[in-house]
């Protein structure tokens, strides 16, 4: 009796009675394997709502799941796992306290492998759990939609941010709108375009909707059109990161073109230094090194047309910085300079900033705070780099509200 105890707290498993464990040998390695099965009130119970249930058949016999290494030794849980007939659901696989419907390992593992995946690399996860990647997308898609189910994310809606993903190296894209007060991703789905917008706002419904005082985005005109349709009352702002992101394109495209003059007329040396001066311009100032400094200090010197860049593109962010009515004044005095410039990249940008000027100045006015949705925005799109890659948008998505959603479950026996 005092053991079933004992392995009871080492499997991490309650309502359950141990009828035995063994270890037993897999072609080179040993398994742990426990002999359970639930409790006498949770058998018989639907998988699907818990109630109390009749019998059906036997089901597919017995069934392993694969629960946390004991020590160094893989762990499996083995039970019956039978039918039962539901009232509502129909003949589905009884329920069982250690695991969640359909899975094939026990919650604590699941949790535990969704815990990691939020935490650390996909390839710590795999080698740790001794799992495929596959393995734990599919576990981290189980365990958000558990944890999701039972809580309207969309309530309490009031400053949201909306943009666009890509993903699949740029092939396919994901819609997400992002909570501009908890830095939470709210919603996302795979497409970009206003029916997918539109299905953000059905969900919302109209009352909600109404209530959305402020929405951000990036550029996308269709973005713009569906907002003024289905919230008219929120005042639009442009995303001050991706106006940023717009001058240090532009920023590159005039680094780009000096280095192939350079190239051009066989001054090498000058270009083949340029070419590793990327960091050093894009950077935000305080975050460069010494060694970055210095490239820059030569840039002022050498190369007079890609330090007007390096200014506009941090004068620019300066005007953010500023916000309110200095932002305002700010945001004057850089159109006027990025349209002299004699920079094209810069006179084409100042077109584009001068087209959303409003939506510019609602953000200045509005001061709303960038940090939190630019940090998510940045998370999702290391996300779509992972190495391991995400077979279908649904993992994807899992994947992001794991991270980003406040979805991440406890470790196994922590308090949350
Ligand atoms: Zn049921």
């Amino acid at each position: 009796m005092r053991t079933a105890r004992v392995w009871r707290r080492l499997l991490g498993v309650e309502h359950t009675v141990i009828e035995a464990v063994e270890l037993e040998d897999d072609d080179d390695e040993e398994l742990l394997v426990a002999r359970v099965r639930p409790t006498r009130s949770r058998r018989g119970r639907c998988s699907r709502c818990d109630r109390r249930c009749r019998g059906y058949d036997r089901g597919g016999g017995r069934r392993r799941w694969r629960t946390l290494d004991v020590g160094t030794v893989k762990a499996y849980l083995e039970a019956d796992a039978p039918r039962v007939v539901c009232g509502e659901h129909g003949v589905v696989v009884a329920a069982v306290p250690w695991a969640r419907p359909g899975a094939r390992c026990t919650a604590s593992f699941e949790d535990t492998c969704a815990w990691l995946a939020a935490h650390t690399a996909g390839s710590v996860v795999a080698e740790l759990q001794r799992v495929t990647w596959r393995t734990v997308t599919a576990i981290v898609t189980r365990v958000v939609a558990e944890r999701s189910a039972g809580c309207d994310r969309l309530d309490g809606l009031a400053r949201i941010g909306i943009d666009e993903i890509a993903h699949r190296k740029g092939h396919r894209y994901l819609t997400v709108v992002v909570d501009h007060d908890t830095g939470r991703l709210v919603w996302a789905a795979p497409g970009r375009d206003a029916a997918t917008l539109g299905r953000f706002f059905d969900a919302l419904g109209e009352r909600r909707s109404a209530a959305l005082t402020h929405v951000s985005a990036d550029g996308a005109e269709w973005i713009h059109t569906v907002v003024a349709d289905r919230a008219a009352g929120a005042v639009l702002c442009l995303d001050p990161f991706h106006v940023v992101a717009w001058a240090t394109k532009a920023l590159d495209a005039v680094r780009r073109d000096v280095w192939n003059e350079l190239r051009r007329t066989g001054r090498t040396a000058q270009a083949a230094t340029l070419k590793g001066s990327r960091w050093a311009l894009v950077k935000n100032p305080e975050d460069l090194t010494g060694a970055q400094r210095t490239t820059l200090a030569g840039i002022a010197v050498t190369n007079k047309a890609i330090y007007r860049a390096y200014l506009l593109k941090e004068q620019l962010r300066a005007v953010f910085a500023a916000k309110g009515k200095h932002g305002r004044v700010l945001l004057a005095g850089w159109l006027a300079w990025a349209k002299r410039s004699r920079l094209p990249a810069f006179v084409k940008l100042a077109k584009t900033i001068e087209r959303y000027r409003q939506l510019i100045w609602n953000t200045l006015t509005h001061e709303l705070s960038n940090a939190r949705s630019e940090a998510t925005n940045t998370h999702l799109r290391v996300l779509t780099r992972r190495a391991y890659g995400f077979h279908t948008p649904d993992a994807l998505i899992a994947m992001a509200m794991l991270t980003r959603g406040g979805l991440c479950p406890p470790l196994p026996g922590r308090a949350e």
